[in-house]
């Protein structure tokens, strides 16, 4: 089997209502509408997607088919996923891709063969589990009596945890976590991701807070640049730090974290920022090797697969955007969300992008 074709089509993406906010002013979601598949075919006619959702997808995306992935993938076989892995990262030495662009021929890939062999990507992996807990990754609300209604409503609703994403004010984080731990109790599993908002004498003060308060684990308070900060903060304070979600290089920057000694709790790996399913495994069984977590970052639909998969993970991240909290559409009444059990990476096709993508998958063109 070749490859034969390599396009892209932009598509509407629904946005998060409202949108997710991060401290003062970081929007993390993508406009509704900015989104873009990869579409990969071959001569027998299998084919595989990756969605890419993020503002300036579409342009981001095209230009890379345009000047480097068709010429690179056309006459591959596209079951030689490792080959091909490799080799991107060979063309990232000129091109630096954008790390959440640079998994997406590998999930394409990964949704091809599953589709030819007509199961999931997470049975083609190696199921471990056929349904998760689900925990609340909150928006950054207002006040803390916002949040503590927020965790009031996520927790009748099923969610097995919180995290918070706060204001990134050293201080003001600090009082919110333990006003939560008091209000929530004991028992109720809470986590802190401070996506990068402090220095590191504020992300050590605050990390003796959520020690006190007994946090799961403490997620990026720092830019991902210096590992030796990150060792230094890990010597200053108990709490769990969860690391390299943003930092390049997958696994192999993943590595340095954990021999540094700054990976207390484990590592993230989702597909978007390790390179892909293949990306996020390795990170995975990198971890394990370690005794350590690796937690799947993210909620999309990829990322449902590694969270079947990896056995060394605990929770699926689940948004909660706003003040009047409704359950995210995976997540059911228990907190669960359920493995995927179409073909592939099986993408809902009910949703607007979805019918696009089932436009495009269901019309023979070659
Ligand atoms: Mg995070």
């Amino acid at each position: 089997m070749k490859i034969t074709h390599v396009e892209v089509h932009p598509v509407g993406v629904p946005a998060a209502d409202p949108p997710f906010r991060w401290r003062q002013g970081l929007a993390g979601s993508a406009p509704k509408g900015d989104g873009a598949v990869l579409h990969i075919g071959t001569d027998s006619g299998a084919e595989g997607v990756a969605l890419f959702a993020r503002p300036g997808a579409a342009v981001m995306l095209e230009d890379l088919v345009e000047r480097v992935f068709r010429d690179e993938l056309i006459g591959q076989d596209p079951y030689q996923r490792e080959w091909l892995w490799h080799r991107i990262w060979e063309l990232d030495r000129i091109q630096e891709l954008p790390l959440p662009a640079f998994g997406l021929v590998d999930v394409a890939l990964w949704d091809l063969a599953a589709r030819v062999r007509d199961q999931p990507v997470w049975q083609l992996l190696g199921g471990y589990r056929t349904a998760i807990p689900a925990y609340a990754s909150t928006s950054t609300f207002s006040t803390t009596a916002e949040f503590l209604d927020v965790a009031d409503q996520c927790l009748k609703l099923g969610y097995h945890g919180i995290k918070l994403h706060a204001w990134g004010d050293a201080r003001k984080d600090a009082e919110l976590c333990l006003a939560l731990r008091a209000h929530v109790g004991a028992d109720i599993p809470l986590m802190y991701d401070g996506s990068a908002g402090f220095d590191l004498p504020d992300a050590i003060y605050l990390g003796r807070a959520l020690a006190e308060a007994n946090f799961l684990w403490y997620e990026e308070p720092m830019r991902e640049f210096s590992i030796s900060a990150y060792q230094r903060l890990a010597q200053s304070t108990t709490v769990p730090l969860l690391v390299a979600e943003t930092s390049d290089g997958a696994h192999m920057n993943s590595a340095d974290f954990i021999t540094a000694g700054a990976a207390t709790f484990g590592v993230r790996a989702g597909t978007t920022l390790r390179g892909g399913i293949t990306g996020a495994m390795r990170t995975a069984h990198l971890a394990d090797a370690y005794r350590l977590r690796a937690e799947v970052h993210g909620s999309d639909i990829p990322n449902h697969h590694l969270c079947m998969a990896i056995s060394n993970t605990t929770y699926y991240e689940s948004l909660v955007t706003s003040v009047d909290v409704k359950r995210e559409r995976h997540v059911d009444q228990n907190g669960l969300v359920q493995a995927p059990q179409g073909p592939g990476i099986a993408l809902p096709y009910e949703l607007e992008y979805g019918k696009a993508l089932q436009s495009f998958v269901e019309t023979p063109k070659y």
